[in-house]
This record gives C-alpha cells, sequence and structure tokens, in this order.
C-alpha cells in the first residue's frame, strides 16, 4: 500500500460529532484533516428548524446551522475536504485510511464521525421506484408533492414529525403503523392523531408500492386480518429508523448487533487504541445535534491526551 500523505489527526464525518471534533482538535493544534463523506453536514442538512439546539435563541434552519459548524471549524483551521472514506487498515500505527477508493492517507490519532443513515422497508418497489415518488426524506421531497395524497410508513418521532410536514402541503397524509401503538413521543402522537387531514391506518404493513415510472398507489395489509386495500398516492415515504454507518469499520472496531461502535463508557475511546468515534455513529439512544456535538468535544480532547501521552504530539 502506497501511503499518498500522512496527517495527525483525521477526522472522518462533516456532522455536529466530525465538525465538533474539529473546532477543539485544530484549536489544540492537532492540525485535524477532515473528510466530509457522502453527505457534506450530515442528517442535519435533511431537516428544517432546528429549535432545541442551544445558542440560536429564535432556531436555525439545519442546513444552514452546519454551514455555522463548518466555517466555524475552517476559522480555527481545519483542513475540511470532499472525499468518502473507503476502506480502513487499522492493523498498527500510523492507521490508514483509503479515501475515494484511490488514495491512502496515514493518520496518528482517527476520530470516526460517520453518523447514521436512513433504513428502507426492503421491498422491491421502493428501490425501483426510488426518486420516483419514493422518498426517506420527506423535508427534501415534500414540496413535489402539493396538493396531492402522499402516504409515510413509520411510527417514531421522525414519523411523525415528517406526516405533520407533509400534512401541511398535501391534501391527505396516509400513515402506515405496523403495531396498534406509536412509539413516538406523547405530544407528537397527539398533533398526528389530531391533525384533521393524516389517517392513520394501524396493524398495517406496505405490500407493495405501486407504479409504473412513478407512484401511482400502495397496496397495504391489515396484518391482524389480512385484508389488504389499494389507495391512490403519488408519494411514498419511508422514516423508519437508521442505521449507522460503520460498515468499513467492520473487523476492527467493536460494534453491537445493529452495527452501532462500542465505545468505552464516558469516554470516546474504541478498542483500537488511538482510533475514537463520537456521534450517531456510536450513539443509538440520544442522537442529538447537541450529544453529537458534545461527543465530538470528547473525541478530539480524548485524541489530544493520547497523542500527548504517545509522544506525538
Ligand atoms: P425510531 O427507531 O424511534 O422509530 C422507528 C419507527 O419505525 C418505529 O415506530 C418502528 O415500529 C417503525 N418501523 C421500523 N421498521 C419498520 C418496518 N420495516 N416497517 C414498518 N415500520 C417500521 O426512529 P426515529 O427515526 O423515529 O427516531 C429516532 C430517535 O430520534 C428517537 O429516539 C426519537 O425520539 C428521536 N427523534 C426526536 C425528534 C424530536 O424530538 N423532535 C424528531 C425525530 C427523532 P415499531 O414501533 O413497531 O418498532
Amino acid at each position: 500500500m502506497e501511503i499518498s500523505e500522512k496527517v495527525h489527526c483525521l477526522i472522518i464525518g462533516s456532522g455536529p460529532a466530525g465538525y465538533t471534533a474539529a473546532i477543539y482538535a485544530s484549536r489544540a493544534n492537532l492540525k485535524p484533516v477532515l473528510y466530509q463523506g457522502i453527505q457534506p453536514g450530515g442528517q442535519l442538512t435533511i431537516t428544517t428548524e432546528v429549535e432545541n439546539y442551544p445558542g440560536y435563541k429564535d432556531g436555525v434552519q439545519g442546513p444552514d446551522m452546519m454551514v455555522d459548524f463548518e466555517h466555524q471549524a475552517k476559522r480555527m483551521g481545519a483542513d475540511i475536504r470532499y472525499g468518502i472514506a473507503t476502506k480502513v487498515d487499522f492493523s498498527e500505527q500510523p492507521y490508514k485510511v483509503e479515501i475515494d477508493e484511490e488514495k491512502w492517507i496515514a493518520a496518528d490519532a482517527v476520530i470516526i464521525s460517520t453518523g447514521a443513515s436512513a433504513k428502507w422497508l426492503g421491498i422491491e418497489s421502493e428501490q425501483r421506484l426510488n426518486g420516483f415518488g419514493v422518498s426517506a426524506c420527506a423535508v427534501c421531497d415534500g414540496f413535489f408533492f402539493r396538493n396531492k395524497e402522499v402516504a409515510i410508513v413509520g411510527a417514531g418521532d421522525t414519523a411523525a414529525e415528517e406526516a405533520l410536514y407533509l400534512s401541511k402541503l398535501c391534501t391527505t397524509v396516509h400513515m402506515f403503523i405496523r403495531r396498534d401503538a406509536m412509539r413516538a413521543s406523547k405530544v407528537m402522537q397527539e398533533r398526528v392523531l389530531n391533525a384533521p387531514n393524516i389517517k392513520v391506518y394501524w396493524n398495517t404493513d406496505t405490500d407493495e408500492i405501486l407504479g409504473d415510472k412513478h407512484v401511482t398507489a400502495v397496496r397495504i395489509k391489515n396484518n391482524k386480518t389480512n385484508e389488504t386495500q389499494e389507495i391512490t398516492i403519488s408519494g411514498f415515504f419511508v422514516a423508519i429508523g437508521h442505521q449507522p454507518n460503520s460498515d468499513i469499520f467492520k473487523g476492527w472496531i467493536d460494534m453491537d448487533e445493529a452495527g452501532y461502535i462500542l465505545t468505552q463508557p464516558g469516554t470516546s475511546k474504541t478498542n483500537i487504541e488511538g482510533v475514537f468515534a463520537a456521534g450517531d455513529v456510536q450513539d443509538k439512544y440520544y442522537r442529538q445535534a447537541v450529544t453529537a456535538a458534545g461527543s465530538g468535544c470528547m473525541a478530539a480532547l480524548d485524541a489530544e491526551r493520547y497523542l500527548g501521552a504517545k509522544g506525538l504530539h
């Protein structure tokens, strides 16, 4: 393997965790290099209003907030680059990370902040019609279905939030819930159930999304009665949770059965000395911008202490 560059601190991923790690690592003079990954800015770039991030007293749009994070990291001196980490070799120091399947970078310390991505149902029509009426982001794509009927599957806070968002644009939102209860918080459930144009279907599975070139209808099945039904729709939204973006670290980094990276409690340390994890890739409980940012700070401080103790800084 040919190493094209050696860096001190390499950060993989550009959500609140990665950018915060970059801010702290820059201020500690670790000269961090950050690769932004497939979705620069992470999941917040596909949300709208963020009202619970302290400091933005009037709220902020998710994409704008991530631009602020990026600018702050750059102002502190972080080297922010486009590029995707495609492979790693953590067998020995310095650790190696392949970028865009074309070059290898060596690093004394690595911070993994690759986040999580939307889950899909896994039915054939969902893939075939993806981008042609099927979407995993109401906030990104809801606009295209103004004054039309749409459906959404899921029953967590994300599904509730997205159903409410769609209800303001679309004539009717059909919401399919696989059990007889919603997982979403009580306040969100109440908002959904009180929205006049959200129609909730309990104990309901999506059998198939119908349409030749684009979505025209959906066939659902009541999993108690086995009764099927076709509903005419133009858009189908999937909001059934997320999975951590940790595939490239399998075999190196310890993870739970769902692929969330395991960190030593109260730290960002992984099973490999000098490799740290922050944000949603290691957090299936809180998953908030502010907790991700906090854990990014922890990872930079842990990296700084590690490099100092090793005499590398
Ligand atoms: P969750 O994991 O909380 O919910 C996923 C939902 O999708 C569940 O209702 C689940 O059903 C359903 N589901 C999963 N797989 C399928 C499937 N194959 N078919 C049909 N339904 C399926 O994910 P969320 O993204 O909603 O939320 C993640 C975290 O983020 C949560 O902690 C949430 O509270 C938080 N959040 C908070 C917000 C806020 O406070 N404003 C906004 C958005 C998220 P089942 O219940 O049967 O398992």
